[in-house]
């Protein structure tokens, strides 16, 4: 077997593979120089998770730190998943997959590998292929064109590709980006700038809290097990979470009172929260960003940092040029303006000579692909933890391993039944439901789903655990071979 990607999902599958599949042999391919993924590939000043880790960590391995952590953290708890697991003999770094061929005559996936330190191509063989890509391009970012960035003087820089010698002290610096990233980076690198501007277009709903977890806290000054703190504080925030997602969809204006009043003490008096922090969206149509410790507020407070809503006209020599008129002088600009969406990391598909093309699939309960064999694909939460869905879709793929050994069956493709015949077809993810920048941008290109189970691409943890759990594999929309 072939796992793609050595991030959080191919990490966390290889460990299922090697605990319930002792016998199986399998390869985790990875394009970058090491593991971690998105927790290498984001290596700016200050980065951090906005999930807690004990829904963020695996379900197997207890978080010991704070709820929320820095990628460097995460990568040092990552690291240790893979020494515990003996994984580092399964992992082959720098072997990026470029394409991916079916043969049902055959029974396996033909895969061409180019090895990213040599530029040699090799040919792998897999029986199945475990797609844990991820949902961006790490190469590149998303940057919009904006008129005279040439002429800029300063240096404009992409999160993704954070220079090791950017010296920001006592420089200027403007921050384009509303989300998680840009709240991130506006209070670490005010610590030593001379000042940092946050340009927005819109506002993102913001949620302050402190990095602590008192439930856990409670539980380690008792002595109780790792293992159960982890499991019991789990629990508590998937019913927190599950809370707050369901006020988003009955509730939506209480939900956004309470956001915004929430942050509205925590800035100076006479702020103006309603235009830079009060987005005309609801409240989880798009990430609701954490900050830890309200530490981007505080750095407003404190006058290191100041946010300006508006729209960019274009860059000057000297900095940035506002629709309003106002020019901000930057030394440095930072686009933290979000990703590029790429599906199946990249990888050209092609099922018995045919190239596929997934926005026409139709995908079964959001983990397989109508008319593609043996191929797994993992896609997280945007409201929960990303890592509760890969743990799912972890426990979902092993047993279909089993079923098909039980069945003695090499081959195993998702197919509309009869009954499925004129089904209505909608994108992967409904707009009105999730609405990020990176998905509108991507979302013609993306497999689509159903209006009904198992063709549904699930959104609610609580739901798709009872759903994948009872999943019978004898339904008619799996075709076993
Ligand atoms: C800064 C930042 C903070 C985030 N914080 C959170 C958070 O707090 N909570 C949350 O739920 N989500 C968060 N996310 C989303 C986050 O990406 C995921 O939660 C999670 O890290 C994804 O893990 P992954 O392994 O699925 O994908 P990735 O981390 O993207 O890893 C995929 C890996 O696959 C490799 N790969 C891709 N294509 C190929 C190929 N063709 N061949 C070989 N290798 C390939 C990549 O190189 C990469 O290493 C955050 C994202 C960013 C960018």
């Amino acid at each position: 077997m072939v796992v793609v990607g050595a991030g959080i999902s191919g990490i966390g599958a290889a460990c299922h593979l090697r605990s319930r599949h002792p016998v199986r042999s399998f390869v985790v391919l990875e394009a970058l120089e090491t593991f971690g993924g998105t927790w290498w590939t984001h290596r700016y000043p200050g980065v951090r998770s906005d999930s807690d880790l004990f829904t963020f960590g695996y379900a197997f391995k207890p978080w010991k730190g704070a709820p929320l952590a820095s990628g460097e953290a995460i990568r040092a708890y990552l690291g240790e998943v893979i020494a515990e697991h003996g994984l580092d003999v399964a992992i082959r770094y720098r072997h990026r997959v470029q394409s991916a061929s079916w043969s049902s005559a055959d029974r396996h996936w033909r895969l061409v590998v180019r090895r990213e330190d040599s530029g040699e191509q090799l040919v792998v063989i897999a029986s199945f292929l475990w797609m844990c890509q991820g949902y961006y391009r790490h190469a590149e970012g998303y940057t919009p064109e904006w008129e005279g960035m040439a002429r800029f003087e300063g240096r404009i820089v992409h999160p993704q590709h954070w220079p090791e010698d950017l010296d920001y002290t006592a420089k200027r610096v403007v921050v384009i980006g509303s989300g998680a990233t840009a709240a991130t980076l506006v209070p670490a690198l005010a610590a030593d700038a001379a000042h940092v501007t946050m340009v927005q277009r819109s506002p993102t709903f913001y949620y302050a809290r402190p990095n602590v977890n008192e439930l856990a806290d409670t539980l380690r000054a008792l002595d109780i097990p790792d293992e159960w703190t982890h499991e019991i504080v789990r629990r508590k925030s998937i019913a927190d979470l599950e809370a707050a997602a369901r006020l988003s969809f009955e509730r939506p204006e209480e939900l956004r009172e309470l956001l915004v009043e929430g942050i509205r003490p925590l800035l100076p008096d006479g702020f103006d929260v309603e235009r830079h922090f009060s987005p005309s969206y609801r409240p989880w149509q798009q990430r609701i960003a954490v900050v830890p410790d309200g530490d981007l507020f505080a750095a407003i407070r404190e006058g290191r940092a100041s946010i300006v809503t508006d729209n960019i006209d274009h860059f000057s020599e000297r900095g940035i040029r506002l629709a309003s008129g106002e020019e901000l002088e930057a030394d440095i600009v930072v686009t933290a303006t979000g990703f590029d969406l790429a599906l199946l990391g990249d990888v050209d598909l092609v099922v018995d000579g045919e190239k596929v093309d997934v926005a026409r699939c139709v995908t079964y309960r959001g983990i397989m692909f109508t008319g593609v064999p043996n191929l797994a694909y993992v896609f997280g939460y945007f409201r929960f933890s990303w890592t509760l869905r890969a743990d799912l879709v972890s426990d979902f793929v092993c047993r279909l391993l089993r079923s098909m050994e039980e069945r003695g069956a090499t081959m195993v493709v998702p197919a509309l039944r009869d009954a499925d015949a004129g089904m209505p077809l909608g994108p992967w993810v409904d707009p009105e439901d999730f609405n990020p920048g990176y998905l509108a941008r991507s979302l013609h290109r993306m497999p689509r789903q159903g209006d009904r189970a198992p063709w549904r691409l699930e959104q609610d943890y609580l739901v798709e655990r009872d759903l994948l759990a009872a999943a019978d594999f004898a339904d008619g929309c799996l075709r076993f071979d």
